[in-house]
């Protein structure tokens, strides 16, 4: 059974092993802070490891990124740190080629990242400040979506009026994402309620595709300072509808070259739900990290080639490894809030903005309720009990 090793016990692990070198697999976020890690450590990482060297940088921090074949096929006993979240497919890749010699991704690499302790800790309101994308990714399920929502309310957009409604109701120190169960951009007032968010100095971050982004947008886009943009791309198989011209190429290149205030890239990093598409290899190769695995949304997308990462249904009492408070939802239109970003099927509202108060909301019966289920078994209709972001209370060091 897998083991979550707390950090002392992953340090001795380390130490213990007999390996001749230790690679790090995952050249990402978390594969650059377990290496920081290693080196206050003095542990000396040959190389990092990843699926496909070709869409990653070819070093970091002059440490290599290889592919895992490249490494394997060296014939040297290596221990593999494995620093990529829901990594059991990583387990799998290995296995896969006899390497059993690896240390699983642990729940304490999560606080490295100061960005990802804040967004455990803090509350955060994702926007969808419209209902129906016309992306219409093969990973998202918007039909549930639409036949939920359309049974409560006929309020498609918000507008910039119900969005400073609904701003000034959150606490001071919520972070806003623009994500939710859309692509934030099809919405037209959308700019304006980022513009107001960042006059009010809240932290933000950004998912989009740019789908319906021009150069004016662009422009205003990148003189708001985003605290973390990751971009959703096109696919080879057009699994994702995104729009590909010569204007989308444009805008991306203008992004993928921009930089953030603190001279870091202005992207922070990037997903693809299939292969990259060749349009636009040459201006995301090596400039981009691409990264994350498709998952099933708490099983509210069907598994069929069990090539999404999944859960089956959870035992024993449970929590959510995203939030601490169960704070990390999403507000749509009408002020409605669920309690999450896998919640399409609305299977737990949690209340409405317009007539409660944020406190009101979160120390509703509703959400008593969860955590209750979250306690007991019994309740496996809970989405939590389904879904690869909650862990098992006892697993956990
Ligand atoms: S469904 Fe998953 S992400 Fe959503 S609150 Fe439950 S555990 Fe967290």
């Amino acid at each position: 059974m897998k083991k979550n090793y707390n950090e002392d016990e992953y340090y001795e692990a380390i130490c213990n092993n007999p390996a001749e070198r230790i690679v790090i697999y995952g050249a990402g976020k978390y594969g650059g802070l377990l290496n920081d890690w290693c080196t206050e450590r003095s542990i000396k990482i040959d190389s990092f490891c990843v699926s496909d060297a070709s869409n990653n940088y070819s070093n970091i921090k002059g440490i290599r990124v290889r592919s895992i074949d490249d490494i394997v096929n060296e014939k040297i006993s290596t221990l593999f740190l494995i620093a990529i979240k829901n990594s059991d497919y990583i387990e799998l890749e290995l296995e896969a080629r006899s390497e059993y010699n690896y240390l699983p991704f642990s729940n304490w690499m999560i606080m490295l990242n100061k960005w990802a302790r804040k967004r455990y800790e803090s509350p955060i309101i994702e926007v969808t400040p419209t209902i129906g994308c016309r992306i219409n990714c093969k990973y998202c399920p918007q039909g549930m979506l639409l036949s939920s929502y359309n049974i409560i309310s006929d309020k498609k957009e918000m507008t910039l009026e119900d969005y400073i409604f609904f701003v000034e109701k959150l606490p001071n120190n919520v972070l806003i994402d623009y994500s939710g169960f859309v692509e934030p951009f099809l919405n037209k007032q959308s700019i304006e309620m980022m513009e107001y968010t960042a006059s009010m100095g809240l932290e933000m971050a950004l998912y989009t595709t740019l789908e319906n982004v021009d150069f004016n947008l662009v422009g205003r886009i990148l003189k708001i300072p985003f605290r973390e943009v990751v971009l959703h791309l096109p696919d080879e198989e057009r699994y994702s509808k995104i729009t590909i011209d010569a204007t989308y190429k444009k805008i991306l290149e203008i992004l993928v070259n921009a930089k953030k205030e603190d001279g870091s890239p202005y992207i922070d990093s990037a997903n693809c739900h299939g292969h990259l598409h060749h349009e636009i290899e040459s201006i995301i190769t090596g400039k981009v990290l691409l990264k994350g695995k498709m998952m099933d949304r708490a099983g509210n997308i069907a598994n069929e080639k069990n090539d999404l990462c999944s859960n089956s249904i959870l035992q024993g009492a449970i929590r959510c490894s995203r939030s601490k408070l169960l704070n990390h939802n999403v507000l749509l239109p009408d002020g409605t809030i669920v309690l999450c970003c896998n919640d399409y099927g609305m299977r737990h509202v949690l209340g409405n903005l317009r007539d409660s108060t944020y406190e009101e909301i979160m120390n509703s019966s509703t959400v008593m309720d969860i955590y209750d289920q979250m306690n007991q078994s019994k309740y496996d209709n809970l989405l939590c009990r389904n879904c690869i972001y909650a862990e098992v209370v006892n697993d956990l060091k």
